[in-house]
């Protein structure tokens, strides 16, 4: 089983207006596809960021896999994973995830890692799970990810995509939105992307949720850093109840230091909702503080820049070491990427809430994937015992996402320069915003 051949594909896949704190979605999300062959024609792949720079840097390390088993390549890659930024130098709070330099090296490992325990496992014809400890679980849970968003459905002039949700800029068209996506993908947990409309409106937003999904269905809510502490602890209170039992406060505002200010004034109050992170701590090296300060509770893994399942299973193993909860990150992706954290799932003993997911928001004329997108039903993905990770690649619909990818100017996301461009030309993201 040794690697005779290392290909890699820049992909670009229609993406609605959604918004954030960062800025708006531009009309097409870019991804990479990695794929690794063996000697004996098996092809493991692979999914991640997109873009000029991920591209560039799989290829960069492509002469030292060549001849050397998957395995041993992963062994001899192993440099990518050193740490020598955490905190603020390598958190996410000024950078969209995919466009931070100081983790491209911990993603680049992950995306080598994925494809190449997808050409063991289909090899060996056993399931990634398998090579990752085993299933613990037979089902992944994700959760529905409402965004606020304008009206369309991503791409662009006669490449313009149906809007399967149209545009949601008020708690009520925002819970439609969200009993649309509940009613087909049959999610039993919801997280609001926030930090896009003044915090009472987002806090009204919550509430219709709660009012139409009930006690029953988790809440949280994630502004990516909006908010100064003061407005954090105004929404955490106002929201105590509605975040309660299984919800969480994602990243109310910036720096490890301003969350456990939170932290402390909620507690003070008798509130004591979870903050959870995927901006704050982004690496092992994040976790000290994170700990010693109790400014998170829950860290939010992905596998994609946390530099792959294995590292995602250390990190479940010391959340649990230090009673913090373990979920789910994500990015725009495909089918691939799916599989991928649906495989880290059910590997995974210590996963603690449902998995974030923007799946709903791609469309399958997007997906790469052969036979079609990957269904998620009752809220939950079962990656099954298929060898590797489940899935193979469609060539012709690669060969089509790719020509979208050359087709287009887009080479890196740029969320504030699209805000710009759409909504106000004088947008700035400033933090906090409120
Ligand atoms: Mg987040």
């Amino acid at each position: 089983m040794k690697i005779k051949d290392l290909r890699v594909h820049s992909i670009a896949m229609a993406d609605p207006p959604l918004r954030s704190s960062y800025g708006l979605h531009q009309p097409y999300a870019l991804r990479t596809i990695l794929e690794i062959e063996s000697e004996e024609g098996v092809v493991g792949i692979a999914e991640t960021y997109g873009g000029a720079e991920p591209a560039k840097a799989l290829l960069a390390i492509r002469e030292r896999l060549l001849g050397n088993s998957p395995l041993r390549a992963l062994g001899l890659s192993r440099e990518l994973l050193r740490e020598d930024a955490s905190g603020m130098a390598r958190s996410q709070t000024t950078l969209v995830p995919g466009e931070n330099p100081l983790d491209a090296d911990a993603r680049t490992y992950a995306a080598l890692e994925t494809a190449c325990l997808d050409l063991a496992g289909k090899t060996w014809q056993v399931p990634l799970s398998d090579l990752l400890g085993g299933m613990v679980r037979e089902k992944a849970s994700f959760s529905a990810y409402p965004f606020y968003k304008h009206a369309g459905g991503g791409g662009e002039g006669e490449d313009s995509r149906k809007d399967e949700y149209g545009e949601a800029l008020c708690p009520i068209s925002l819970a439609e939105q969200a009993e649309r996506m509940v009613g087909q993908y049959g999610f039993r947990e919801i997280k609001l992307k926030a930090g896009v409309l003044e915090p009472e409106a987002e806090i009204e937003t919550i509430r219709e949720l709660r009012r139409r999904f009930g006690p029953g269905v988790p809440l949280r809510i994630d502004p990516n850093c909006a908010w100064s502490v003061d407005t954090s602890v105004k929404v955490g209170l106002a929201l105590a109840e509605e975040l309660s039992n299984g919800g969480y406060l994602e990243d109310p505002t910036s720096g490890l230091e301003g969350m456990s200010e939170v932290r402390k004034r909620l507690l003070a109050e008798g509130v004591d909702t979870p903050l959870a992170s995927n901006v704050s701590v982004t690496s092992f090296g994040d976790l000290p503080e994170a700990v010693g300060l109790d400014a998170v509770q829950v860290v939010l893994c992905d596998h994609h820049y946390w530099g792959g399942f294995r590292q995602v299973q250390h990190l479940a193993k010391i959340c649990e070491t230090f009673g913090l909860g373990l979920s789910m990150h994500s990015n725009n992706h495909l089918g691939v990427s799916m599989m991928a954290m649906a495989q880290v799932a059910v590997a995974t003993p210590h996963l603690t809430y449902a998995c974030d997911t923007h799946y709903p928001w791609q469309t399958e004329r997007d997906e790469v994937v052969a036979g079609g997108r990957v269904p998620i039903a009752g809220g939950v993905i079962e990656p099954g015992h298929a060898p590797g990770l489940g899935v193979e690649l469609d060539p012709d619909r690669l060969a089509e996402a790719s020509e979208l990818y050359r087709s287009i100017p887009y080479r890196k996301r740029d969320d504030e320069a699209e805000m710009r461009k759409y909504v106000d030309p004088d947008w700035k993201r400033t933090l906090p915003r409120w």
